[in-house]
């Protein structure tokens, strides 16, 4: 047998499949991780094809190392193909990040030794045999309790009572799950239906193979109905997928599927250790989890027969990865349903246009609790200076008074947004990039928010020597700050969360310690709005609305509307609440729709006018962006490829340069395409063209289809 084989190496000039004869050990199949010395060097590679004879002359075909432990299924095999083609990638990249992690290290189960009583070493118990005390004890732990791992036991004490035979000790695999999540008020039971919910159920009974939207406001049941799609999927003998978009901002998503379906839930995520990632995924491989839950990454759960496949949230951009492959989990979700003939569920309170557009919508138009959306006042800060308009104010001492909670969202971390020198205007600049500096007051640091760099506070300024430095607009940090001076202490806790807040723990001990407090004020960026579901928030406020809509992108509209609609969720679950959106741009139509709750009129807006502009999901965009420490090598690999690219009915706009990041200078192209398939190829082909010529070399190009 020739096991044909991709490489996994990162350069792109390696195309095709490659033969190698099978080792004499180890079992080969397609989706088999092999060592071989590939171009002279050690590679892992992944088998694609089993064929019986080979083109390759029998003296110049290579036998392959040794197999290694892990083993891909072949429909993620296939999948790896169609991602290399649909996001201009190759197949070794895709696969890479399909691979289980340390896959390639050939990471096995965990192998520890335990050990248990034999009926020797029970009678010796009895028999006045002689033992020290070190050993009785050991032996009446076993007879209470075995097997125990010898480590436990002290593997010295135990191999010399295995010697006598009074113990048994063996290799067994050693489980590194994670702990489960238990949140306190989750409960396994399942209550019963609402009519709306019941009406979504029915239909999508009648879905096999089938794709839906679910558009339900925010309390409105949705993830009771990924649990009984779920039940009902696991009941047919199918498995389930479940996307959720951090597992670290919901908790209470994932304790949910755990209270009620148990052991069969596995969850995978990048907070946990290597190991237990590595268990968890053999656990779905060998069909003892047959649901997984889990960010972006879980789409490629080693499940088989997937019989649903629901993406929580959908609207959330955390999706779309941001390394090569550029891929987006929702559409890498619809094909995996697609192969499976499984039945698609994406869900939102505010969902893309691309999706309202593309599947059968289901409603849930009421909050399960019944209770009313909260009122949504605007708050016109044209010509004001506090950070906080003054009905803010007064509505955040009223919640004080009243012992209750407030969530307020401002988009931007740090202290001030950028600072300047007060006598020559000097702003001060990451050195790698071409970005402001935010100041971090707390740790007395500037630091760029693109490439990482930190220094210290600058004293004067570099240009003009002058001590008079002028901080701008206001971050988190600052907030928190404000809002500590003006309602802190007396037990009233403000908290502050964003991406300072560094670890999943640290994330989901923040939001405990805010769910468990009687009253206070969490105050941080866009995670503040994401799915937690606090029963007693009364107060939500957005700071800077239109912070979102001065970004130059389309989507601009869509998260400014999606923001203020999730927070706006947050508030008034199980009593009254109230929503305080400030803001420059009171008119926009983003904002006053997100005030009314309207986000019927909101995504048939957003579709009318896509249209008209020819963005998606009328037409596919691709971004092609080339990067290079020399600033002229950049422009021109991208005005090579403009003159390479020539897709039907497309337009391509472009070379553009964008602002310096990490020490590269970049250049970029856009391709705004009517038909997605010649255009991703044509991209394709063109990088393909330049990944082998000498002038181009020293220049990274990455291609994002459907960027974000
Ligand atoms: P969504 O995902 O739409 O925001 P959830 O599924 O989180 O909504 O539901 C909101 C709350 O309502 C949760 O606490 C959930 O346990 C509860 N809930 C959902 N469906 C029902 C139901 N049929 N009866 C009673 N409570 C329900
Ligand atoms: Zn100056
Ligand atoms: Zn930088």
């Amino acid at each position: 047998m020739i096991a044909r084989v991709l490489p996994l190496t990162r350069t792109r000039a390696v195309r095709g499949l490659f033969d190698y004869r099978l080792p004499d050990a180890g079992e080969v199949g397609v989706g088999s991780l092999l060592r071989v010395s590939f171009n002279g060097r050690p590679s892992v590679a992944v088998v694609a094809e089993l064929a019986s004879s080979s083109s390759v002359a029998d003296e110049r075909l290579v036998t392959a190392e040794s197999v290694l432990p892990a083993r891909l299924p072949a429909d993620l095999v296939e999948l790896a193909m169609w991602m290399a083609g649909e996001y201009c990638s190759t197949p070794a990249r895709a696969l890479s990040v399909i691979l289980p992690v340390g896959a390639e290290r050939g990471m096995r189960d965990k192998q520890v030794l335990v050990t248990s009583l034999t009926g020797a070493g029970r009678a010796a118990l009895g028999d006045g045999s002689v033992l020290t005390a070190g050993q009785r004890a050991a032996l009446q732990t076993l007879a209470r309790r075995s097997p125990v791992r010898a480590a436990e036991l002290g593997t010295e004490l135990l191999r010399r009572l295995e010697r006598r035979g009074l113990v048994s000790i063996e290799n067994s695999t050693a489980s590194r799950r994670p702990a489960r999540h238990i949140v306190s008020s989750t409960s396994a039971v399942a209550p019963p239906l609402t009519g709306e919910q019941a009406a979504v159920l029915a239909s999508l009974g009648e879905g096999e193979g089938r794709r839906f939207l679910l558009h339900g406001v925010t309390g409105s049941g949705k993830t009771e109905i990924y649990l009984r799609a779920a039940e009902a999927t696991l009941a047919a003998g199918r498995t389930v997928i479940i996307l959720v978009p951090e597992i670290g901002l919901t908790p209470q998503a994932l304790a949910r599927f755990e209270a009620r379906f148990g052991d069969v839930v596995a969850v995978m995520h990048s907070g946990m250790s290597d190991g237990a990632r590595h268990d968890e995924w053999q656990r779905l491989a060998r069909g003892e989890a047959r649901v997984c839950v889990g960010p972006r990454s879980a789409v490629f759960a080693p499940l088989s027969d997937i019989g649903l496949v629901v993406v929580d949230e959908e609207h959330e951009s955390s999706y779309k990865h941001e390394g090569d492959p550029r891929y987006d989990a929702r559409s890498v979700a619809e094909e995996r349903a697609r192969a499976h003939g499984a039945l698609l569920l994406v869900g939102s309170a505010t969902p893309r246009p691309e999706s309202v557009h593309r599947f059968a919508r289901l409603r849930l138009t009421r909050r399960v609790d019944g209770r009313p959306l909260p009122d949504v006042s605007i708050l016109d800060m044209r010509g004001r200076h506090h950070p906080l308009h003054p009905t803010t104010r007064l509505a955040l001492a009223d919640v004080k008074r009243d012992g209750g909670k407030a969530v307020i969202l401002l988009n931007r971390r740090g202290w001030s947004n950028f600072l300047s020198c007060g006598d020559c205007g000097h702003v001060f600049m990451c050195p790698n990039c071409e970005v402001c500096l935010v100041l971090h007051r707390k740790e007395s640091l500037v630091a760029c928010h693109h490439c990482g760099h930190r220094e210290r506070v600058p004293r004067r300024c570099p240009s003009c020597g002058s001590v008079s430095l002028a901080r701008h607009g206001a971050g988190t940090e600052r907030m928190e700050h404000e809002l500590l001076g003006a309602l802190g202490g007396d037990g009233f806790p403000v908290l502050r969360l964003d991406a300072d807040a560094v670890g999943l723990d640290a994330r989901a001990r923040l939001l405990e310690r805010f769910a468990a407090a009687p009253s206070g004020v969490l105050v941080g960026t866009q995670m503040v709005a994401k799915g937690h579901d606090f029963a007693d928030v009364s107060l939500g406020v957005v700071i800077d609305a239109d912070q979102t809509l001065r970004f130059p992108d389309f989507r601009a509209e869509e998260r400014t509307f999606s923001l203020i609609t999730q927070l706006a969720g947050r508030a008034g679950r199980g009593g009254h609440g109230r929503v305080l959106v400030q803001t420059m741009a009171p008119e926009a139509r983003s904002i006053l729709l997100a005030a009314r709750h309207d986000s019927d009129a909101f995504v048939t807006g957003e579709l009318i006018r896509r249209q008209a502009l020819g963005y998606p999901p009328f037409a596919t965009l691709i971004r092609i962006v080339c990067s290079s420490a020399e600033p002229s090598a950049s422009l021109a690999t991208a005005e090579a490829l403009r003159a390479l690219i020539d897709p039907p009915n497309a337009a391509i706009l472009g070379p553009a340069p964008l602002f310096a990041l990490r020490g590269k200078s970049r250049s970029q192209l856009v391709i705004k395409a009517g038909d997605r398939a010649a255009a991703v190829a044509a991209c394709g082909a063109a990088v393909d063209a330049l990944a082998g010529v000498r002038e181009h070399r020293g220049v990274a190009i990455s291609v994002d289809v459907d960027p974000q």
